[in-house]
């Protein structure tokens, strides 16, 4: 049996599938899931992300998170937590970099928030030298100042999505046709949840909802409200979404999400503005390209720093994996930041209110 199979035999019995639904499964179904069963990053996997670009990107999320973390007093124990950690890597750079911040290390407690054994496991061999706590959900996060980093994790989280038909919504959903999976689309129906979307939405236009995100943040703000501290939050995406951003990527390029279930990465644009709203009872920072933050935190001196150690091939994939990092036409604008902190305290450096 395959996971096709299975959602096969599921729509049989129970009808139309519901894409959140679908993609949870493709994702994370302990069996079959794409996450479950493989590391995917890096070269030989489906996609690359910032942190295995260049070291230099969790070094500056590190001390950024250290520079608040003094600007806050200092909170001692706090929690250093990530969200879908994938092989560690930034949380390493983050850890090797913040090292040198006097008490920061000490006061740590680092707690990776990660729903894969499969990854939860390379993400041990990474962090080895370090005490980690891993947990699956953010409800599992202590109940102290926490500094939080997510990259690339709110992409992965499961969406639905909804045509518009005069004042109600058709929803998108997963069915069969013969014995293929094909997308089709519900009754149209009145969605209170998407009031707000009438205003700025025609007949035939799709939205995108992820209603797993305030789940997922909702402990995250409770904690920074109460004991202090930042979640940083670095995606694709922008202010409020619209369309259809759903795709898979299988070996680095674009497949059909429908084609064989659970081998492919699926992934919707992040909506910033839903970030912002879950973001009470904290404060949240303005959406900021992810190359216009770097710079501000430096990465420029940073590069030229590390460059005077290498030459050759070394020296150029230094060179090109700044300007992959940095360039409005690379991921430098497609990428975005915002961060969520406590009401009328400073944000974390780079950002702005
Ligand atoms: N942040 C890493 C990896 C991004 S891939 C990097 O930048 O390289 C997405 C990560 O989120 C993977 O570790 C995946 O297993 C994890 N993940 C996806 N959905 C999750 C969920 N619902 N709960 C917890 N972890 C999840």
């Amino acid at each position: 049996m395959s996971l096709q199979d299975h959602i096969i035999a599921r729509i049989r019995a129970e009808g139309p599938m519901r894409l959140d639904d679908y993609m949870h499964s493709c994702l994370l179904h302990p069996r079959w899931g794409y996450y479950a069963t493989r590391d995917p990053l890096g070269a030989e996997g489906d996609f690359t992300t910032a942190p295995e670009i260049s070291q230099m990107f969790g070094e500056l999320i590190g001390l950024a998170l250290a520079q608040k973390w003094l600007d806050d007093g200092a909170p001692a124990p706090f929690t250093l937590a990530e969200l879908g950690p994938g092989r560690g890597t930034l949380m390493a750079d983050i850890l090797r970099a913040s090292a040198r911040v006097p008490g920061f290390a000490e006061a740590a407690e680092v707690v990776l928030v990660e729903a894969s054994d499969t990854l939860r496991a390379v993400q041990a061999r990474t962090l080895a030298a370090h005490a980690v706590t891993p947990v699956t959900t953010t409800d599992a996060l202590p109940d102290q100042a926490l500094y939080l980093v997510a990259n690339e994790f709110f992409d992965a989280l499961p969406i639905r999505q909804f045509v518009r038909d005069g004042t109600g919504w058709r929803e998108r959903q997963v069915g069969l046709q013969e014995d293929a999976l094909v997308l089709g689309l519900g009754p149209a129906q009145p969605q209170p949840a998407l009031k707000d979307r009438l205003e700025d939405t025609r007949d035939g236009d799709l939205v995108e909802v992820c209603e797993a995100l305030s789940s997922v943040l909702a402990p995250v703000t409770a904690r920074i409200a109460r004991h202090g501290g930042a979640a940083l939050i670095v995606d694709y995406g922008d202010w409020r979404t619209l369309g259809d951003t759903w795709q898979a990527v299988h070996k680095h390029a674009a497949t059909d999400p429908l084609k064989a279930p659970g081998t492919a990465d699926l992934t919707a644009h992040v909506d910033f503005e839903a970030i912002a709203r879950a973001a009470a009872p904290c404060a949240h920072t303005r959406v900021t390209p992810q190359g216009v933050f770097l710079e501000r935190l430096g990465i420029t001196q940073r590069a030229q720093q590390l460059a005077r150690g290498l030459t050759g091939p070394a020296l150029n994939s230094h060179v090109a994996a700044h300007r992959r990092l940095t360039h409005p036409q690379e991921m430098g604008n497609l990428f975005k930041v915002i961060a969520l902190h406590r009401q009328g305290e400073a944000p974390p450096p780079g950002l702005e209110t």
